[in-house]
């Protein structure tokens, strides 16, 4: 990965020349003055309101050999690379100068501890808090298997740990390189956002995979989706697009070979980054646990989709996009949630002897963590995470959250909130009470491959809303408090 990695990026050279805005008000007033009034070649806005952006990426593509994730039938290693796997980081620093990181990963999946650890190199080195520290994961099934992630999927041999292992540790170090790297390279820049629509996500519990084709050519897909492509875009003084965050809720799941591939949210990142030179594209996934993309199986497919959303950002970047000014805050919560029960000696004895992989993995994986702390694996600290940007607002929650949140906090909180799912930690499927009540996948036998002792508690979805909204007001405090 090391020799691999590219160098941290900055923005171009006109931009690294502009000028700065950090420290007396009376430059500050002129610079808006002289900027507010500005507008680009292309019509957009240029840097007025003291805000400042950085972005750096590092490649983390694992050597092949390393063994994959995300499905069961992962039975040997990955045996090449069809694309590049990326961390990409997205700093940004408000006018008073309070400043937050937003990573995103080529990867399946993450244990809270690595971004735990990734928060903590950051907080050592720039002095960030936890909540400014965001880490989503596109959740893309061709990327290495991490300890702590998806730990009920299969029982690997020791060396394939060990691989893995070291590889992690690499991981880890780039992408706080990265982190590190945007914030050393803010440079003023105008934020601002939209939003379009793709639609090659369907519901995956409603609809039968083989039907899709013709109930989409139909119209007759069922069942909650949400088509939704938000947009960042980050200027430059001299208007040029340094950055863009999109982001989409589908499950990244279109390809299952034994390649590495950043699947259609790496293929979209791609074609981006070719329709605009020298911009940074980022996506960040959204609640898409019970959404996949559809049909699926062939690069060309992941090719298509990404071309989709590609599409999706293009269209939101062409209409006037509102422009972010205002403060920045952010929040950070754990909240604690449940699962029901503890399995029985009998259950675990069962599982384990069944000759399944998956079912062995999982009598491994929970017999272990009943080892190490009884009763305790029963409860779980929930990372729900909200960031105000001007009149903009994020809320990253953990694990693969299902559609239905998203769709609520859109009729609760409006259009300029982002719901973000795959963020800080994915540990379990987080269903709405609707999924956890109906039960299938999503709500129940996902807990196998995830290595968890049984479904949520019921109750989870009131808590997860309740908990998200006191975050997001916090963040809204952080943000109006003065500096
Ligand atoms: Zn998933």
């Amino acid at each position: 990965m090391t020799s691999r990695s590219r160098l941290p990026i900055s923005f171009g050279a006109s931009f690294r020349c502009a000028p700065t805005a950090t420290t007396a008000r009376g430059r500050l007033i002129g610079l808006f003055v002289v900027l507010a009034l500005t507008l680009s070649a292309n019509g957009a806005p240029v840097p007025s309101g003291g805000w400042r952006a950085g972005v750096a990426r590092e490649n983390i593509t694992p050597p092949a050999g390393v063994w994959m994730t995300g499905y069961g039938s992962r039975d040997r290693p990955a045996e090449g690379t069809g694309q590049d796997l990326w961390a990409k980081v997205l700093a940004i620093s408000d006018p008073s100068g309070r400043r937050a990181v937003l990573v995103t990963l080529d990867l399946c999946g993450i244990p809270r501890e690595f971004s735990d650890a990734v928060a903590n190199a950051v907080s050592d080195s720039h002095g960030l808090p936890r909540s400014a520290v965001m880490v989503n994961v596109s959740h893309t099934h061709c990327s290495p298997f991490l300890r702590g992630y998806l730990n009920g999927l299969r029982v690997l041999p020791p060396e394939a740990v060990a691989r893995s292992d070291d590889y992690a540790l690499t991981l880890r170090t780039a992408v706080t390189r990265a982190a590190r790297a945007a914030l050393d390279a803010l440079q003023p820049a105008a934020l601002a956002w939209g939003e379009d629509e793709a639609h090659f996500g369907f519901n995956r519990r409603e609809n039968p995979e083989k039907d899709v084709a013709a109930l989409r050519a139909a119209g007759q897909l069922k069942g909650p989706v949400d088509p939704r492509v938000p947009v960042l875009a980050v200027r430059t003084a001299s208007g040029e697009l340094a950055a863009l965050l999109v982001s989409y809720a589908c499950h990244n799941t279109t390809l299952s070979y034994f390649q590495w591939h950043g699947d259609y949210a790496g293929s979209a990142q791609r074609e981006l980054e070719r329709r605009h030179p020298g911009a940074t594209v980022l996506f960040a996934s959204g609640c898409g646990g019970d959404i996949n993309p559809g049909p699926r199986r062939q690069v060309a497919l992941a090719e298509q989709y990404g071309r989709d959303l590609a599409d999706a950002a293009d269209r939101a970047l062409a209409r006037p996009l509102q422009g972010i000014d205002g403060t920045l805050g952010t929040a950070f919560a754990d909240l604690p949630l449940r699962f029901a029960r503890v399995p029985t000696a009998a259950e675990r004895e069962a599982a384990r002897t069944s000759g399944e992989p998956a079912r062995v993995a999982w009598a491994a994986a929970v017999s272990r963590d009943l080892a190490e702390k009884g009763e305790a694996i029963l409860d779980y600290g929930y990372p729900v995470q909200a960031w105000r940007l001007g009149s903009l607002a994020w809320l990253a929650l953990g694990g693969e959250v299902v559609v239905d949140y998203a769709l609520r906090f859109r009729v609760e909180e409006g259009r300029s909130l982002w719901v973000f799912g795959y963020s800080n930690d994915v540990m379990a499927y987080i269903p709405s009470e609707r999924v956890l009540r109906e039960g299938r996948y999503e709500g129940d036998t996902s807990m196998l491959p995830y290595g968890r002792p049984s479904p949520w508690v019921p109750g989870i979805e009131e808590k997860v809303v309740q908990a998200a909204r006191a975050t997001l007001r916090e963040a809204e405090r952080a943000a109006a408090a003065p500096r």
